[in-house]
């Protein structure tokens, strides 16, 4: 799915773990993870540059480490296992909203239409998706107005209306 998707189901994440639980966080900080790791899968684009990913058509899911969740599960046990024990229960409860994030996004990218996700990349690199994937235009101008018409491009229309609305509406 794309970026503005990403951002609003982010900040929806951070504000039901504000306001759901009795948890001692800074909302600030908790709203900044969950937009950050909501969308740092796809922050490779800027590495790679903007126009070249067009111009190339580059697919960083296949091509970007960011985008694997098996790197981001190396992380999290590289974590585990060498912060000290204070520091982890200090920042808890932003961990789990980035793990959360994290996992979000990948679940949304596996609603793909030209792509899906590599679920175990970089050792296997074929694409997963629950929708049909449809053959990907080589021009970017028509693959933008090819994804316009799609379902996923409506159901991403719907969830980011449905998360404003929660954004409005939920109090805390
Ligand atoms: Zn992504």
């Amino acid at each position: 799915m794309t970026t503005l998707s990403h951002i609003a189901v982010g900040a929806v994440i951070a504000k039901a773990a504000l306001s759901g639980n009795n948890i001692q966080a800074d909302p600030l900080t908790m709203y900044a993870v969950a937009l950050l790791f909501s969308n740092i899968p796809d922050i490779d684009v800027f590495f790679f540059g903007i126009r070249r990913t067009i111009r190339e058509n580059l697919n960083h899911r296949i091509q970007s480490f960011l985008h694997f969740p098996l790197f981001w599960l190396v992380i999290m046990i590289l974590f585990e296992l060498l912060t000290p024990q204070r520091i982890q229960q200090q920042v808890r409860p932003y961990e789990i909203v980035a793990l959360f994030s994290l996992g979000v996004h990948f679940l949304m990218d596996t609603f793909g239409y030209h792509r899906g996700i590599c679920w175990f990349g970089p050792f296997v690199k074929k694409q997963f998706s629950i929708t049909r994937l449809v053959t990907e235009p080589k021009h970017s101008v028509i693959m933008v107005l090819d994804y316009s018409r799609s379902a996923i491009f409506k159901v991403e229309l719907l969830l980011i209306s449905g998360s404003l609305l929660f954004l409005l509406i939920k109090r805390g």
